[in-house]
């Protein structure tokens, strides 16, 4: 893969894992996987994924799509537990995300979204036209804990990522009040400015945890503002390697101080 090089030719891997699109209610309608991709590759980004809110369909969409892109894609989710905390999943086939798909169908209650209030959940096809209009409130809360949520996504052989931890609101912050360092979280997120304000870099610890973050990105703009960056001895360039990369990590987490 053609990763771009700076000066020193040391080459980086740039990587956003937390893209909105149309079918979430607060992106931008013009947030169709095609549009996602072609400025994810106009920004240099390298792996990206796209997390809408308990939605999966345009996560597979993108990686159906894909072809001949240089820019990698992970399948994400970005999930709303009972206690309304946004969990990040990722997986590592399009079958164990279609089965994480069944399990938010189940767990979702059956409430219409208000669109003029909360926007509209616009579903594209391969072709880039508007196909559908999803009409549940798709950013309720599932009806499910975070605990289950976590074992249910180990279970489905993904990676489950609390969002924004120090957010305040829909976060581990301001929904449960700490992070239990027994948890069995893979990693946690934090926003882009609280890994900007603490200076954050990938190999970092929170609380033992690997550290990651995210553009969380609603606008079509917003995509390449904002990625981590890895340097490619470490190789992430799909869901292996981020899994591989992330427990290794955590592995470390008994040598080494948090702070
Ligand atoms: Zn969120
Ligand atoms: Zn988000």
């Amino acid at each position: 893969m053609d990763y771009c090089t700076n000066y020193w030719r040391v080459s980086i891997i740039k990587i956003d894992l937390h893209i909105h699109s149309s079918l979430s209610a607060c992106g931008e309608n013009i947030m169709s996987p095609q549009n996602i991709l072609k400025k994810a590759e106009q920004s240099g980004l390298n792996l990206i994924a796209i997390t809408d809110h308990n939605a999966i369909a345009h996560s597979i969409l993108i990686s159906e799509i894909k072809k001949a892109s240089p820019v990698n894609i992970i399948l994400g989710v970005e999930l709303t537990t009972k206690e309304e905390v946004h969990l990040l999943g990722y997986f590592p086939d399009e079958v164990s995300i279609r089965e994480m798909g069944e399990k938010i169908n189940e767990y979702l209650p059956q409430m219409e979204n208000r669109a003029s209030f909360f926007g509209d959940q616009l579903i594209y096809d391969q072709e880039g036209e508007i196909v559908e209009i999803d009409c549940l409130l798709r950013q309720n809360a599932l009806q499910i804990s975070l605990d289950e949520l976590v074992k249910l996504i180990h279970h489905l052989g993904g990676l489950a990522i609390p969002a924004h931890i120090y957010r305040d609101y829909c976060s581990i912050k301001s929904q449960i009040g700490f992070l239990d360092p027994k948890s069995e979280f893979d990693a946690v997120e934090l926003s882009r400015y609280e890994w900007i304000k603490k200076k954050c870099k990938i190999g970092d610890l929170i609380e033992g945890f690997p550290v990651i973050s995210g553009s969380d990105s609603h606008f079509l703009e917003d995509i390449g503002t904002f990625f981590f960056e890895v340097e490619d001895e470490h190789y992430i360039v799909d869901f292996d390697s981020l899994k591989y990369f992330l427990r290794k990590i955590k592995i470390e987490r008994f040598s080494r101080p948090s702070f």
